[in-house]
């Protein structure tokens, strides 16, 4: 009997099938799926490896073959189902086979009990932040104050995490415990992780009538569906999560189970209540804070079908159901559904192909659907249900667009306007919350003129070029035209012309400026440090601890704050230069989320938009709450420059350490690519350097690649990388990396 293993190293030359035999006294114990130790190499390394398949015979010598070692678990990680949706990864996104099994498989650790340490929070605070003093002070304590001011910070954590995360040994949290300044507890994994909170049992709503078409509809689908996508496109408010739990009860009734996939940041105490109040038991949630042990645990409770809902991110799409009916993207047009690892897979894809595997239904959601998702729709290719009303017919806030090029004549350099002041002051007044937005993702970093709103784009690309501080030129990061800075606007004339870039700690600094007597909060990642620190800033904030929050993207959703009366967007145009094609859908999903902050309590919103280009579709579009009107205009656009969804590009990214390598690398499989695009089938651009051109030390340059036929594209691009690995491989090492994206969503 021949074992067919994937060894569990990431590398080109390894990434295949190798034969194995299987000794005697195993073979009634090998399955697919299961861990094992093989010899490995010239040194015959003892390394893991995981058994996909079984043969008869191999192209190898019998004598030659090696033998499996032993097993590792008696339980596969994998089952055959999954194996074939790594089979499709792999070929789909152009993965390595074992980076594509690791998606399917759970942080593997047997156990079933967990040792959990915490602060003693009877000793006062003040107290505690003494001995940290104290301990700092002391080489032989040092660690020991470490271990205090994060657990400070943190509530309960697994040992094995802390241990993990600062480096530290037993006997360090063994003096704290005998100092009875921490706390240790055993936690049994197996018992739900909720189930000291009562919740409250809560029965269906009475659907409106619009809800109702939408459930009508789903159901009837859901009893014989094939794999069936719908395109759910209801406004904010408009009851779409009581759809989820109407439509998850049906499920639960046939048998079957659900995947509700949110982004991260939306799964708050709010929507778990929500889900725990209506499913109990039968739902579990999973996220990035989990330890291993509870995430070993919910995958395990998965797979024998004890649970029916899972509720997670992106990675949840893989939760290894046995009766699979049923998988909702909430908010899908979240970049975040894609991965930023390999395999790049985006989890709307995977969906899909799970739910044609076993005959389940994708339900794709959102208040501001993603242009891909809507002119599928459009196409007939996937449903599409509309929800117009919110629930209680309650209005939409009222949004307002102030022109900055006017605040700049009148002689207003702040980066408040007049009446962006004048609003927040009678917030303060009424002792009513204020959110003030910054418009910034990344790296926005172009050039435009403050006067006319003018913004210096690259003639080939229609792309906003990024500006270089180090040596004040432009750069098209899709073409790699080159430009200088100009000293007055081409447009207008202006010498206000200049480099655009506002952060979230100079806002809080005006801030205080402008009212001082404001309690402020500020939620940006420096700010929102560690596991809890997002959720503990909007807590504050929610408790009335501060009248204004400032803050990215990072608090356009997740909690409801009744009280928050007015929103600010200080820089709306700060999204729509990105150098992306898709930065104006960016930006009106960004606007659109964030006006639908204000005003969801009992007292009425109002929204400010701040920006220099008033006019833009998509700002204008946002402030009516208008998507139809903003799709349409941007899937012109689209159409005309051809960028998704009209065609399909691929991303080839190269870096290194030498700079001289990455870009004589990039150029030199540039020339292979135009070699064998004679007959001019693919569309090339680069090579370019990446956006952000360098990180940690690497260089980084790109190519683009454009072609209708996903496929062709695949087919073309991996045979030249081959062509150019091949050629390079006789040269010598060059040390570089090449990363490739199939439809990348963000480009760094
Ligand atoms: P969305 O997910 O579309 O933003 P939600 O499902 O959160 O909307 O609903 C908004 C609010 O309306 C929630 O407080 C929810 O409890 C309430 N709601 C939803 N459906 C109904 C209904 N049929 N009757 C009464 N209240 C409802
Ligand atoms: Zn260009
Ligand atoms: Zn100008």
């Amino acid at each position: 009997m021949i074992a067919e293993v994937i060894i569990e190293i990431s590398h080109q030359n390894i990434d295949k099938v190798f034969h194995y035999i299987v000794p005697k006294n195993l073979e009634s114990k090998v399955k697919i799926g299961l861990r094992v130790k093989v010899p490995f190499g010239k040194g015959n390394k003892k390394i893991r490896g995981y058994i996909v398949g079984f043969s008869n015979n191999s192209s190898i010598e019998y004598e030659k073959l090696k033998s499996i070692n032993n097993i590792e678990d008696l339980y596969p990680v994998f089952d055959e189902h999954m194996l074939e949706l790594a089979k499709w990864m792999k070929d789909y996104y152009g993965a390595r086979m074992i980076d594509c099994l690791k998606c399917m498989m759970p942080p593997f650790m047997k156990i079933t009990s967990e040792k959990y340490i915490s602060i003693n929070r009877q000793i006062p605070l003040e107290k505690l932040k003494n001995i940290i003093k104290e301990y700092k002070n002391k080489k032989k304590y040092k660690a020991q104050a470490r271990i205090l001011s994060f657990l400070m910070d943190n509530n309960e954590i697994p040992l094995s995490e802390i241990k993990k995360i600062l480096q530290i040994s037993n006997s360090s949290i063994k003096s704290l415990i005998n100092k009875n300044l921490i706390q240790i507890k055993e936690v049994d994994l197996d018992k739900d992780p909720y189930s000291h909170i009562d919740f409250k049992k809560t029965k269906p709503l009475i659907p409106t009538h619009e809800q109702k078409n939408v459930i009508e509809y789903i159901i009837n689908k859901l009893n014989n569906a094939k794999g069936e996508e719908i395109l759910l496109h209801g406004i904010t408010g408009s009851g779409k999560t009581e759809i989820y739990l109407q439509i998850i009860d049906e499920v639960i009734k046939l048998g079957g189970q659900a995947i509700v996939l949110v982004p991260e940041i939306s799964l708050t105490p709010q929507t778990v209540e929500r889900f725990k109040n209506r499913f109990g038991e039968k739902v579990a949630f999973t996220h990035s804070k989990l330890s291993y042990g509870e995430r070993f645990v919910q995958w395990k409770k998965a797979k024998e079908g004890k649970i029916s809902v899972m509720i997670g991110p992106r990675s949840a799409v893989f939760t290894p159901f046995p009766s699979l009916k049923l998988i909702i993207l909430d908010e899908e047009h979240e970049t975040t559904y894609k991965s930023e690892i390999s395999p790049k897979y985006h989890a709307k894809e995977v969906a899909k192909k799970r739910c044609d595997m076993v005959g389940g239904l994708c339900l794709r959601s959102s208040a501001t659907p993603s242009l891909d998702s809507y002119y599928e729709a459009k196409q007939g290719q996937i449903s599409l249900l509309t929800i117009n009303n919110r629930v209680n017919n309650s209005a939409l806030p009222k949004v307002d667009i102030i022109d900055m090029r006017k605040e700049l004549e009148a002689g207003n350099r702040s980066i408040f306007s007049i009446k962006l002041k004048e609003e927040i002051q009678k917030n303060l007044d009424k002792k009513e919350q204020v959110i003030l937005f910054l418009n910034r993702r990344g790296f926005s970093n172009f050039v435009s003129c403050r006067k006319c709103g003018y913004v210096l784009k690259c003639k080939n690309c229609n792309i906003s070029y990024t500006y270089h501080a180090y040596n004040n030129s432009l750069q098209c990061h899709y073409c790699g035209d080159k430009a200088t800075v100009p000293s007055v606007c081409p447009q207008c004339g202006s010498s206000h012309i200049k480099y655009f870039g506002v952060g979230t700690e100079k806002v809080e600094e005006k801030v205080k400026e402008e009212f001082p007597e404001a309690r402020v909060l500020r939620m940006d990642l420096d700010t929102a440090k560690g596991k809890y620190g997002h959720e503990k800033i909007l807590n504050k904030f929610k408790s009335m601890e501060a009248d204004i929050l400032i803050g990215t993207q990072m608090i356009a959703k997740g909690h409801d704050f009744p009280n928050v009366t007015l929103v600010g967007i200080l820089a709306a145009d700060l999204t729509l230069h990105i150098q992306d094609f898709r930065s104006a859908e960016k930006t009106f999903q960004l606007l659109t989320q964030v006006s639908g902050r204000a005003g969801r309590g009992n007292l009425p919103g109002r929204v400010l938009i701040q920006t220099y280009t008033p006019d833009h579709y998509s700002i204008q579009t946002a402030k009516n709450h208008d998507y139809l009107s903003f799709y349409n205009k941007e899937i012109n656009l689209r159409q005309r420059l051809n960028y998704p969804p009209f065609t399909h590009i691929f991303s080839i990214l190269i870096t290194g350490e030498n700079e001289k390598n990455v870009i004589s690398s990039t150029y030199g499989l540039m020339e292979i690519m135009k070699f064998f695009n004679k007959k001019k089938k693919f569309e090339l651009y680069g090579p370019a350097p990446a956006i952000i051109s360098k990180i940690k030390n690497r260089y980084r340059w790109r190519i683009l690649i454009k072609c209708k036929d996903r496929d062709l594209l695949m087919q073309y691009s991996f045979y030249c990388i081959n062509k150019f690995n091949q050629i390079n491989q006789t040269k010598g090492k060059l040390d570089i990396n090449i990363q490739t994206d199939i439809d990348p969503l963000i480009m760094v």
